[in-house]
């Protein structure tokens, strides 16, 4: 379409053609500079708002560190003392006091593991090892060992395909499968418990997934299993704090990675997580 100008009488006429062509340079420089600087502008909030937010993630993650880790010690005299109280008076007072004290016990009990919980968490990221060539064969094996009781007990099958080898912290590989492995067994339903470890490969990351026929969820539940102390059961149905999966989902993500979960409620659940290839690449 030829551009038109106004005239003198208020009409509008076409311009000459490279007339035309200059104006619509000009505009187009001129909307192209103003998008830069609007983009410049938002590019350095954004970097101001992300430096913001990794100090206060800092700080929040020293603070939970330095409260876990200062609260231990008081935590492990008084849940001292009221087991020795439990020990030494139980059935010498009355059963109001008996009650009393059961409650005390079960509720520092609780309180102990909850801190310890929280320190094993803000220790992902303060006391992460370096990343390692690892052999994720290696590492399904160890954290299968440290579940042997509970798969034997449970008659658990574990089915397990070929497995990479990848830069990651195996220590924390480990606890990683040891928790979903963990929890395929608590929470699976009347039928023997078949968990299945599988890995495919992609350009930039392996797709790990362990799946179960367990008792399953529903979808409104995907996101908020993952955070820290959300759990949908009480603790009478299934024991438990709600830290296995923040755990997990931490560790994933300090391996460059994600974490999620498609589930049926009645028929399983499969957790699937990624690693990045590149973490023992220099940066
Ligand atoms: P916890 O097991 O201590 O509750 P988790 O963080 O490991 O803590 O799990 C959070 C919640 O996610 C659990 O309370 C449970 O409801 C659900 N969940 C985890 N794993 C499974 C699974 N394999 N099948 C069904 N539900 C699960």
């Amino acid at each position: 379409m030829t551009p038109l100008q106004e005239t003198d009488s208020g009409s509008a006429r076409p311009l000459p053609d490279g007339e035309a062509k200059q104006t619509v340079e000009q505009d187009l420089r001129q909307v192209q500079a103003e998008l830069e600087a609007r983009v410049q502008e938002r590019t350095r909030k954004l970097a101001q708002a992300n430096k913001a937010l990794a100090a206060s993630n800092a700080d929040l993650e020293q603070f939970a560190f330095a409260a876990s880790h200062d609260l231990q010690e008081p935590m492990r005299a008084i849940a001292g003392y009221c087991q020795l109280l439990q020990r030494q008076y139980t059935g010498k007072l009355d059963a109001t006091a008996d009650g009393y004290i059961k409650n005390a016990v079960d509720g520092v009990n609780r309180m102990y593991t909850l801190i310890e919980d929280l320190l094993q968490y803000a220790r992902i990221t303060r006391r992460g090892e370096p990343f390692q060539p690892t052999d994720f064969n290696v590492v399904v094996r160890e954290a299968l060992a440290r579940v042997k009781v509970a798969l034997e007990e449970s008659g658990t099958k574990v089915e397990c395909g070929e497995l990479p080898k990848l830069c990651a912290d195996k220590g924390q590989m480990i606890r990683l499968f040891q928790n979903l492995v963990s929890n395929a067994v608590k929470y699976r339903d009347r039928r023997a418990a078949e968990v299945r470890i599988t890995a495919d490969d992609t350009p930039d990351e392996v797709l790990f997934s362990v799946r179960d026929n367990g008792i399953g969820m529903e979808s409104k539940y995907f996101e908020r299993i993952f955070v820290i102390f959300q759990r949908l059961h009480s603790r009478a149905e299934y024991p438990g704090t709600g830290i296995g999966l923040a755990v997990c989902k931490r560790i994933v993500e300090r391996h460059g990675g994600r974490i999620g979960v498609e589930s049926v409620l009645g028929q399983g659940s499969t957790f699937f997580f990624s690693i990045s290839k590149h973490l023992g690449e220099p940066s």
